[in-house]
């Protein structure tokens, strides 16, 4: 790794099919900022455990991941392309951070607190964010939490502990997961208080430009778009998918414009045709085709082929070859294991097990 480049690390969970809210949120900047930075890209399949607890598609979509990864353009030659659960010290230093980080602080996780709303059916998914767990329990008393895993609840200090192992700079992600970086520099900061300067403080890199649902990219319902959800458009969607899926695009609109159709087409124009003004593009089409609902679905349609077909090629031929997958998980997998002890052998002998 180059000695002058600062540590970027970022991950994506292996529960399902990628949609193309990953790819612009999170992992289109992966690729983008690849040589910009030492890079460690991780396949987090300890998170992923939180909610999917089938052996046999875990396994799949893991490697399936690393094939996506592959695919929109990581370099296992300059990038450290791991899976989570290869390096033994991420739910090692997790463990450690458990024993000084406090309950009341993690209660206030926006990902806690959307799980604790939607199990314990307490309100809509459209939850007030002021609405509280303190609330939740006067409500509901401990049910509240009764389908919560412990792993649901501790995902912030694990996910601190991926990142604070590799000495990052820079977190990649999307907006809905800016706090979870909040955590991770909250929990550096509270060891280093504790047991001496330890950690580095990392940054969020958010793009934060081209969506409209909270700065998250927009599904197919208007909500953020999200698998949980079901309103995704796969990243390697089939033709005959996207078309069914567009066409699904709910259009509640009173001026004349989707805007639904219109949030989910300016990311996809904008990386197909770089060098063309997106915003006169959309002026232009939705000013000559106002109202007409089918023809601008149409032509996102259009779009999203356009944008997809080459990547599913590419990714068909990485697939036919899964051995060499396996092969580049392998690599990375020595070479952040070689991080993660040196960092780990530091942070023993700082708690005092070592
Ligand atoms: P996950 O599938 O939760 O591991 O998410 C992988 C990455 O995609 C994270 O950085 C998320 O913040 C990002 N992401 C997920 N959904 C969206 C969305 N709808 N818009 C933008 N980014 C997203």
């Amino acid at each position: 790794m180059a000695e002058n480049k600062k540590i970027l690390l970022s991950g994506v969970k292996p529960t399902g099919r990628p949609h193309i809210g990953n790819y612009f949120g999170a992992m289109k900047q992966f690729v983008d900022l690849q040589n910009e930075y030492n890079c460690y890209f991780m396949l987090a399949d300890y998170h992923a455990l939180t909610t999917l607890q089938n052996a046999t598609e875990l396994k799949r979509n893991t490697l399936d991941l690393a094939i996506d990864y592959l695919t929109i353009g990581l370099d296992p030659a300059n990038a450290v392309i791991f899976k989570q659960s290869d390096v033994s010290e991420h739910t090692e230093l997790a463990w450690i951070f458990n024993c000084i980080l406090k309950m009341p602080y993690l209660m206030r996780a926006h990902a806690f607190k959307d799980v604790v709303t939607k199990t314990a059916k307490v309100i809509s998914s459209s939850m007030p964010l002021e609405y509280t767990v303190d609330t939740i329990i006067r409500d509901k008393g401990v049910d509240a939490f009764k389908d919560v895993t412990v792993g649901t609840f501790d995902y912030p200090l694990l996910m601190a502990a991926d990142i604070l192992l590799y000495n990052t700079d820079v977190v990649p992600v999307g907006q809905d997961q800016k706090q979870h970086i909040e955590y991770a520099r909250d929990t550096a900061e509270k060891f280093n208080n504790i047991f001496g300067d330890t950690f580095k403080l990392p940054e969020e890199k958010i793009v934060s430009d081209l969506f409209t649902e909270n700065g998250s990219m927009v599904g197919i319902d208007g909500r953020k778009m999200s698998k949980s959800y079901n309103n995704h458009i796969p990243l390697f969607s089939s033709d005959e998918e996207i078309k069914k899926l567009v066409m699904k695009i709910e259009t509640d609109s009173s001026d004349g414009e989707p805007i639904n159709v219109r949030a989910i087409h300016f990311p996809i124009r904008k990386a197909l045709y770089p060098n063309e003004l997106t915003g006169d593009y959309f002026k232009n089409l939705y000013s000559e085709k106002r109202g007409q609902y089918q023809a601008l679905k149409e032509a996102l349609i259009t779009d999203l082929i356009a944008f997809i077909t080459p990547l599913r090629k590419k990714r068909e031929e990485i697939a036919s070859k899964p051995d060499k997958v396996l092969e580049i998980l392998k690599m990375g997998a020595d070479k952040a294991k070689l991080q993660a002890e040196k960092k780990m052998s530091d942070i023993k002998d700082k708690v005092g097990v070592k």
